[in-house]
């Protein structure tokens, strides 16, 4: 009797917890994992937050630790990224020549970053960050202090390398497209809180160190090649189904259906690898999956801890409703379109997160007066308007 083998391209998160949930639903046939890069999956999130800072050891951002990979019998293949994908033989070709057979294959390839490609590109001192690798040769380079650092691109992880950066003790200038940085995710009134924890920028930098933070690109060459349907990354169902029926796509790199938007959603943040890649594994076995988390990410600069749950491009004509202390940067915003809150982010207010989700699930329409009343619990808001039916 022939043993099926499920193959997953990626060594990241998202692969990492598909690989974990189809053990622990009692897949027991051959299972491989193809990490293009040399070491075991680990958490990107710390590189540019707390291993950037040094204050996190190696071992703390592993998924999990190379010897659970061996105790689960699966076979991962380090520092082996596949080259190719032939759909109609089941195989995928790996870098050393050799092809792998599948009869289920999971792209879980994520992203890479955007690179500048402008004059001085290829200078030492202008670093990228997505890899561990990556993150440990910045590290080096801002440890001592006393430096210049220019960041380019005040989005997420800019604006963290730049608090680290600060954090030893080094010169930081951030530039940055807009007037305001985040000022394209959230709007001016939210990102203005983001700009409170930055330096000025000027018309010309000088710069010992250059961090460019610019964006990330789904890796999806592979399915790109083979014939897969891509878009911006690679087109799946809400089960992560592609094209061809044995072939399914996740994390970073997946252009996701979602039932309750009605549209496709690429989403770049750590909770869609680590939950969509366990609902992928329950799909890889024809587990009925109809992935429709809100998107959530969350980040940590200086002594600012945010979450944010929501609908992104739904905010983007959304009205924001405050309710707490936005000068001490210690608050709630939503944001109502239609009377209905879309996202909700919560800076320096710990343990909203579930109610903020709650209440953008629930559809309900709430007054925006209501919403931003402290004297209210939010638990009570939730509970006011579904008596209300609003
Ligand atoms: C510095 C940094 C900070 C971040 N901070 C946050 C945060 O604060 N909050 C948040 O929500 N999210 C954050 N993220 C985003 C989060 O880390 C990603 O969403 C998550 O890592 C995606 O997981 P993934 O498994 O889909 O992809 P990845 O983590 O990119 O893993 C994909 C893996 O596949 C490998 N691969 C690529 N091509 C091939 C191939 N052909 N064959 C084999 N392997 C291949 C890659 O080398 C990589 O190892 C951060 C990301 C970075 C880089």
């Amino acid at each position: 009797m022939s043993v099926s083998t499920f193959v997953i391209a990626g060594g990241g998160l998202a692969g990492a917890r598909a690989a974990e949930s189809l053990r622990a639903e009692g897949f027991d046939g051959r299972l491989v994992l193809v990490a293009g890069e040399d070491a075991f999956p680990y958490l990107r999130p710390p590189l540019s937050k707390a291993y950037l800072a040094g204050t996190v050891d190696r071992a703390s951002i592993d998924v999990h630790p190379p010897a659970w990979y061996a105790d689960q019998k699966i076979e991962v293949l380090l520092g082996q990224p596949a080259t190719g994908l032939a759909l109609d033989t089941h195989r995928l070709g790996l870098a050393d020549g050799r092809t792998l057979h599948y009869d289920k294959l999971l792209l879980a390839t994520g992203a890479s970053p955007r690179r500048f490609a402008g004059p001085g590109a290829g200078l030492a001192g202008v670093h990228h960050l997505r890899t561990v690798t990556e993150s440990e040769r910045l590290r080096a380079e801002l440890e001592g202090g006393g430096r210049r650092v220019v960041v380019a691109g005040a989005g997420w992880i800019g604006l963290e390398v730049a608090a680290a950066a600060r954090g030893f003790g080094n010169a930081v200038t951030v530039l940055a497209r807009g007037s305001i940085p985040l000022g394209s995710v959230f709007g001016d009134q939210v990102g203005a809180v983001f700009a409170g924890l930055l330096l000025a920028g000027g018309e010309e930098v000088p710069a010992d160190v250059v961090v460019v933070g610019i964006g990330a690109l789904p890796d999806d060459g592979l399915a790109r090649t083979a014939g897969l349907h891509v878009d911006d990354g690679i087109v799946v169902d809400a089960a992560f189904r592609t094209i061809d029926p044995d072939v399914y796509a996740v994390g970073d790199v997946a252009s996701v259906f979602h039932p309750v938007l009605g549209h496709h959603l690429r989403v770049e943040h750590w909770a869609n690898a680590e939950y969509a890649g366990t609902a992928a594994g329950r799909s890889m076995l024809d587990q009925a999956v109809s992935y429709d988390a809100i998107p959530y990410f969350y980040t940590d600069q200086f002594d600012l801890g945010m979450e944010y749950s929501g609908y992104g491009r739904l905010a983007r004509k959304a009205d924001v409703v405050f309710r707490g202390d936005r000068d001490g940067r210690a608050f709630i915003a939503f944001w109502l379109a239609d009377g209905r809150v879309v996202a909700g982010m919560n800076v320096n207010v710990p343990d909203v997160n579930e109610t903020v989700q709650a209440i953008i699930r629930s559809e309900l329409r709430f007054d925006p007066h209501l919403l931003g009343n402290e004297s209210i619990a939010l638990e009570g808001i939730l509970a006011a308007a579904a008596d209300q039916g609003n």
